[in-house]
């Protein structure tokens, strides 16, 4: 009896308990839905359920708070899930965000920085063009003048006697168009340190005309070698105060951008004597002295026909740095 009642009100229990399970399953998908408020009133609402199913049963009612208590976990266990998902998604979201700030912000700089080099470019190019031409001018004026004979001192012979001056040249060899032997010049500057090297790509010309000895503004400028000084003066252009030398051999030495000039015209003077003072007057970025030499049949100032001086220098014992 007593059995029979235990297996006719097991498959009874168990339908209560199944018809529970569903519906705190229901409730529970519910209460995910709606969040962990919902989620606290769930256990009531099973209770209330549980007792208006078995009114008269003596069953000691563990299962039911388990039911409950499975629900609420399964639906804390939602609710957290549902939470970290959303979490998770504003997490992809702020990192998509910022990659596509990142991305802009990087094409942003990429495209400016092309347009920044292409103006640039722009611009160097325009700047070289108008300094070719002014520079081309200054030439062809200077050529102008010497060929009026305005240009004191600077005959249009290479091959004059420096001698023709009046005063006595040591070495001087007339026009032999060669040194004496064993010749021995001096650094135009005495510390003969170059900063530009003949045939150096200047931003000002397509190539650099001569040598560039760094020295502080007001330092002695020294003749290379004993001649005649062919030009001294400011003919208004590139080269400023500047000073050009003709030595034995018809090869002229020129020195710019004089602060002051310490011979004139018409003036012999020795190796190694002071001609000037490093300035920075015509077109200079700074005080240094652009040293340039011209061949032997070549008026000074033309710079398309300036030679490496530093051979030449060689040749006569001097050795810049
Ligand atoms: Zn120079």
């Amino acid at each position: 009896m007593s059995s029979t009642a235990v297996l006719h009100r097991a498959p009874a229990r168990s339908a209560s308990e199944q018809r529970t399970l569903v519906t705190n399953t229901i409730l529970a998908l519910l209460i995910a839905v709606a969040g962990l408020v919902a989620a606290g009133s769930s256990p009531l609402a099973v209770r209330a359920d549980a007792g208006t199913a078995r009114p008269a049963q003596a069953q000691p009612q563990a299962a039911a708070p388990d039911y409950a208590t499975v629900a609420r976990r399964s639906a804390d266990l939602q609710a957290a899930l549902l939470a970290e998902v959303a979490a998770q998604r504003g997490d992809a979201l702020a990192r998509d965000a910022q990659k596509v700030a990142r991305a802009s912000l990087s094409d942003a700089g990429t495209a400016r920085q092309q347009q920044l080099t292409s103006a640039q470019a722009a611009v160097q190019a325009e700047a070289a063009k108008i300094a070719q031409q002014r520079l081309e001018a200054a030439v062809a004026a200077r050529q102008a003048a010497v060929d009026a004979g305005l240009v004191t001192g600077a005959t249009p012979d290479p091959t004059v006697d420096p001698t023709l001056s009046g005063s006595a040249l040591q070495p001087v060899t007339g026009t032999s168009g060669s040194l004496p032997v064993g010749t021995r010049g001096t650094l135009p500057i005495s510390t003969g340190v170059v900063g530009a090297k003949f045939g150096a790509v200047g931003s000002w010309a397509t190539y650099h005309t001569g040598l560039d000895f760094r020295a502080a503004y007001g330092t002695p400028i020294h003749s290379v070698l004993a001649g005649v000084v062919v030009y001294a003066g400011n003919s208004g252009d590139w080269a400023g105060n500047h000073v050009a030398v003709r030595h034995a051999d018809g090869r002229t030495t020129m020195y710019s951008h004089m602060s002051r000039m310490g011979v004139s015209t018409g003036d012999t003077v020795q190796t190694g004597q002071v001609i000037g003072y490093v300035g920075q007057t015509g077109r200079a970025f700074g005080a240094h002295l652009h040293f340039e030499l011209y061949p032997q049949g070549v008026r000074f100032g033309d710079v398309y026909k300036a030679v490496d001086p530093t051979p030449f220098l060689r040749s006569v014992g001097v050795t810049t740095r």
